[in-house]
């Protein structure tokens, strides 16, 4: 049975970088009929607030994540403690008194000499009594003995990656306040609720091979692994920085679609090409992680706008309705209404400016020189209320009496009645305006 989870620390919310390993485990746990566990990563009190864990599931429900179950870590510190014993007794887990300025310094001396910047594991010949000292002038924590060997594995992604456990400090497992670490309470949870399958950045490949030892040193099995690339602009910059622009809330508020983000990232940085789909069960029948390549992806945000725009009007009118009798649009002409605008909208908030225009009439857009031609056209205008006939009735009379024709009949009055150079057909147009035009 396959098992995934995300799992994000609620220090902040979710942007476009989480929702692509969110996405990941999510697609692979349903295309396997398997399960997709939402863990959040909690054990920072000071940095976790509880509105961003509120924040992380509304972001998911809107794009349709949904989850099978949820897991706090904070709900699991016990655990942590009874694993953190066992590693003790087994001689796995060693107290380390050094303070970030040592290590530091350790570190600088370390790149000075040319060698790598290991943790040179001096704790390891403390005696018990320089210990007992250290302990109780500034307290210690709590280190991961790696076997020192080459730690191997297939990665869904990477292909087959090895890391070289001697090239890697000792993981720290436990702060000196005794506060438990990502790495121990991940590779805890990822052992007892059975995951099967873990998707996360690449900048997490140092954090594996330390973790598939850990697993080992458990009694656990590694469960296959799979580093996606990171994210950066359009020009290859690193997004980063800019990933606070990027957060799924602000681009809900700016209109993005679910399905256009959803089916952009499905496929951004694979070797297949991106396609708008419908529904998430398309898009889980079409993924597939191997074919996503481990070079940087280019993400723009500017092609969400385009997709947006297609989602938009492939939206059946039932999706739409509330909105559109929320706008006040009367019963007998919404569908009508929907119809004719939802090619003309990049978002369904601008479904409001069209009603207001068939509501209200528009500010008419008159260049000097169409003046004229504009007055002799309103004055040839059939009365209110106008049918599907009028727009051809009108300009067929205008075109007669003026000579005009082509676009240069036709645009000085759509610019006179709409107030915009594009819209839909003005046939469909006309029936809609709900007050005579003034001429
Ligand atoms: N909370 C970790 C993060 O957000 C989870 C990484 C993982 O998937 O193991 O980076």
């Amino acid at each position: 049975m396959t098992v995934t989870r995300f799992a994000p620390s609620p220090t902040g919310y979710l942007h476009i970088g989480n929702l692509r390993t969110a996405l990941f485990n999510y697609l692979i746990a349903r295309k396997a009929g398997g399960t997709f566990i939402l863990r959040i990563d909690d054990t920072d009190p000071e940095r976790s607030k509880e509105e961003y864990v509120d924040a992380i599931r509304e972001d998911l429900e809107w794009l349709g994540l949904t989850w099978d179950r949820i897991e706090r870590q904070s709900a699991r510190l016990e655990r942590y403690e009874a694993v953190a014993d066992r590693l003790r007794a087994d001689g796995r887990l060693y107290e380390a008194f050094e303070t970030p300025t040592e290590l530091d310094l350790k570190r600088k001396k370390q790149l000075n000499m040319g060698r790598p910047p290991v943790y040179d594991r001096a704790a390891l010949a403390l005696s018990e009594d320089e210990k007992d000292r250290l302990r109780a002038e500034r307290g210690g924590h709590w280190r991961f003995k790696l076997d020192h060997a080459r730690i191997e594995w297939a990665d869904g992604i990477l292909g087959d990656t090895s890391i070289d456990a001697a090239s890697v400090s000792d993981p720290v497992l436990i702060r000196g306040d005794g506060q438990m670490l990502y790495t121990m309470a991940s590779v805890v949870d990822d052992t007892e609720m059975g995951v099967t399958d873990v998707v996360r950045g690449a900048d997490h490949v140092t954090n594996t091979a330390t973790q598939i030892q850990i697993i080992a040193a458990l009694g656990g099995s590694a469960p296959r692994f799979a580093h996606h690339s990171l994210l950066t602009g359009p020009q290859g910059e690193a997004l980063s920085k800019r990933l606070g622009t990027l957060a799924l809330r602000d681009l809900r508020a700016g209109g993005v679609e679910p399905m256009a983000i959803l089916s952009l990232l499905a496929r951004l940085g694979s070797s297949d090409p991106v396609e708008l789909r419908g529904d998430l069960s398309s898009l889980i029948e079409g993924f597939d992680v191997s074919r996503f390549g481990a070079a940087p992806t280019k993400f723009d945000a500017e092609d969400l706008g385009p997709l947006t725009a297609r989602v938009v009007a492939a939206l059946p009118f039932e999706s739409v309705a509330g909105e559109i009798a929320a706008l006040g649009v009367p019963e007998g002409i919404a569908g009508q209404f929907w119809d004719v605008v939802r090619e003309n909208i990049a978002t369904r908030s601008e479904m409001a400016g069209w009603w207001a225009l068939f509501r209200d009439g528009a500010a008419p857009e008159i260049a000097e020189e169409d003046r004229a031609f504009v007055a002799e056209a309103f004055a040839l205008l059939p009365p209110h209320p106008y049918g599907p006939e009028t727009w051809g009735a009108w300009t067929a009379q205008v075109k007669e009496a003026t000579g005009r024709k082509g676009r240069g009949l036709f645009m000085p009055l759509r610019l006179a009645v709409t107030g915009r150079a594009r819209g839909p057909e003005m046939a469909e147009v006309m029936p809609l305006l709900q007050k005579p035009l003034a001429g």
